[in-house]
């Protein structure tokens, strides 16, 4: 009799599964924040994301903006109320400005944000703003050229930076900066990222180097959230943690002697899974429960099969009681999702 030991703890029974009322899951978990990516291309090519040759997707089988409104408008009695817009890069969509028009239609939408490469800001960012966007999130990597080709296998680091004084001068508050943390490339990015974001009013934070790209990751490749402090602790002196709000935010947020906060992503070594409560939506229809995610759910098929809200809601309900404790990366049953980050959305 061979002894089959499940990799992961089978999900509650659908019979308990709760058919009204908020999203919730297994854990308790309430889930009120989809992030929708609108395209799986990019105008970069990051190490930790993409392979250089990389095969997008042909557009027909990405999601229309009214498949997207359609979607979100069902979530939106649920308990979903923030949503944001990713990709790739989300700014390589035709027209983006007339989607987040019609989301900001959406009543009980009160938190709207994007999260971009910012090579494309400069030049589209007026538009977003007339159109109602307001939050946004951008990767910046360094401020070093040579850097910035090294990790993105491109240039273009001058039209990020010319993007975010646009959006600046604009209004978009708050920007916040994403800047993923590797050992062996970003070290000496870190002080004169956190310089720049205390000089420009931008809300830092560092997200430590996770397994969910093309490339081979590893842990002896992840700058910690603790060397990314005592960094900072060094050249601007102790940093005070600061109370964790609702909890469900990802960062855990660090104020400066002065004033001023930055921000950490500790995913490898301090899992927020506990408090998750997000969804992601795939640019090609799927929705899953969990960025490490193993299944998915084929929303497009039902959007595009003829079924109707019922069935739709159904569904995502059975999505998230399905949801996980959280990411396994920490555990020897961890496996890599075949999907990499540019087709999941950040
Ligand atoms: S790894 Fe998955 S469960 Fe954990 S915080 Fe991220 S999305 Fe949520």
């Amino acid at each position: 009799m061979s002894l089959r030991i499940p990799l992961f703890p089978a999900p509650a029974s659908l019979e308990t599964m709760p058919t009204c009322g908020p999203l919730v899951d297994t854990f308790g978990r309430l889930h009120t924040n989809l992030r929708v990516s609108v395209t799986d291309r990019c105008n970069l090519r990051c190490t930790y994301c993409m392979a250089e040759d990389v095969v997008f997707l042909d557009r027909q089988e990405l999601l229309s903006f009214e498949e997207i409104v359609r979607f979100v408008r069902l979530l939106v009695p649920l308990g979903v109320n923030k949503i944001r817009l990713t990709g790739g890069e989300p700014l390589v969509r035709r027209d983006l400005d007339k989607l987040v028009a019609m989301l900001c239609a959406i009543p009980g939408i009160t938190d709207l944000s994007l999260t971009t490469n910012g090579i494309l800001l400069a030049e589209q960012a007026e538009r977003l703003y007339r159109a109602g966007l307001r939050r946004l999130n951008i990767s910046l990597d360094t401020l070093r050229p040579e850097v910035f080709r090294q990790l993105t296998r491109r240039q273009g680091l001058e039209r990020v930076l010319e993007g975010i004084r646009v959006a600046r001068q604009l209004g978009f508050r708050p920007i916040k900066l994403n800047a993923v943390s590797i050992r062996g490339i970003t070290e000496e990015e870190v002080v004169p990222l956190a310089r720049f974001a205390r000089e420009n009013d931008l809300e830092l934070r560092f997200i430590e180097y996770m397994p969910i790209g093309a490339d081979h990751w590893e842990r002896s490749k992840v700058y910690f959230a603790e060397e990314i402090l005592q960094q900072l602790a060094r050249a601007f002196g102790p940093l005070r943690p600061v109370p964790v709000g609702d909890g469900t935010a990802p960062a855990q947020e660090w104020e400066y002697p002065d004033g001023g906060r930055v921000g950490i992503i500790a995913s490898i070594s301090r899992p927020f899974c506990h408090h998750c409560n997000r969804l992601r939506l795939t640019a090609d229809g799927k929705l899953r429960h969990c960025l490490f995610a193993l299944e998915e759910t084929d929303v497009k098929s039902l959007l595009r099969g003829g079924a109707n809200d019922k069935d739709i809601v159904l569904a995502v309900r059975r999505c998230v009681w399905a949801k996980w404790e959280g990411h396994q990366i920490n555990t020897a049953r961890f496996l890599k999702p075949a999907r990499t980050m540019h087709t999941i959305g950040g």
